[in-house]
């Protein structure tokens, strides 16, 4: 079996623990949206161990313990109950549909957050904005309870709500609160990716890199239409200037994302792409003009 407590985390055990439903396991996301501010005022982050007592010993707070409570500025857990027991931040009304409950495991996840909270003088529109530290450690540990990489009903990227019980009552993986049946939160706005998806979190200026990057991928299936507007030559020479202007952005995506990629590695993989671009448009520009 796998870790009822995640490793690493603060063991405050509210009690009461109770048996899950079976069935597909799921993860809820939360933010614990302690305070409302706004861009033009943001408001300083709640202590962490306000919410810790809150969840943990308060007796109005402990009625709403999730199992994690997360802190993505220091990476620091406290856990409240043990991950085979249902716990209690999710609305679940007398009859209808079970929802903390609704799983072999829900494993429901209050990330120490509020948009526009301030941290050592920096102000976090959304949960993504934060260094979201102790995630892969987190992430980890609920893979490890087998729920999938998967949002069933997408991965939240505002506080729009939209619940579907039918999805829920037969879909495991990931759901926003706002994508509960029962509940009306609309939390948590935003949630970290899977290693899979990382390009989601980039900045707009990575995001536009990354796609100057994609384009000298498609570059690689360019095929000479012989069109007769400009001559071989005259694609061939604007295509290697793209190709400049591309390299130049591997290279600033790589320094900007530092140590989190191998910097050697990326730019390899463009000059090879390159390579082969160039193999394809010398095959084009003198083999059988297409139509
Ligand atoms: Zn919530």
């Amino acid at each position: 079996m796998p870790d009822l407590w995640m490793p690493g985390a603060t063991r405050l055990d509210v009690g009461g623990h109770a048996s899950t439903d079976g069935g597909k396991p799921k993860a809820i996301a939360h933010i614990t949206w302690d305070r409302n501010a706004t861009a033009a005022k943001p408001q300083d982050l709640v202590a962490y161990e306000n919410l810790q007592s809150w969840f943990g010993r308060n007796p109005s707070g402990i009625p709403s313990a999730p199992h994690i409570l997360w802190d993505p500025f220091t990476g620091r857990f406290t856990q409240f109950l043990p991950a085979n027991s249902r716990s209690k931040s999710l609305a679940d009304r007398a009859g209808g549909t079970r929802t903390n409950r609704a799983g072999a495991v829900v494993l429901q996840v209050e990330a120490l957050f509020f948009p526009y909270c301030r941290v050592d003088g920096k102000v976090y529109p959304r949960l993504i904005d934060t260094p979201c530290k102790g995630w892969p450690q987190l992430l980890a540990w609920i893979r490890s309870w087998g729920v999938p990489d998967f949002w069933p009903m997408g991965r939240p990227t505002n506080f729009n709500s939209r619940r579907s019980e039918e999805t829920w009552r037969t879909t495991g993986g990931w759901y926003a609160h706002a994508h509960v049946p029962e509940n009306d939160h609309q939390d948590p706005g935003s949630w970290p990716a899977f290693a899979t998806e990382e390009e989601d979190d980039m900045t707009p200026e990575q995001a536009k890199q990354l796609a100057e990057i994609r384009s000298l991928v498609r570059f690689g299936t360019w095929g000479y239409k012989g069109a007769g507007q400009v001559d071989a030559w005259a694609i061939l020479n604007s295509l290697s200037t793209q190709l400049a202007a591309q390299t130049a952005a591997v290279k600033a995506l790589a320094g900007q994302l530092g140590n989190d990629v191998d910097t050697a590695t990326v730019v390899a993989a463009v000059e090879r792409a390159i390579a082969e671009a160039t193999v394809q448009v010398n095959v084009d520009v003198t083999g059988p003009t297409n139509s």
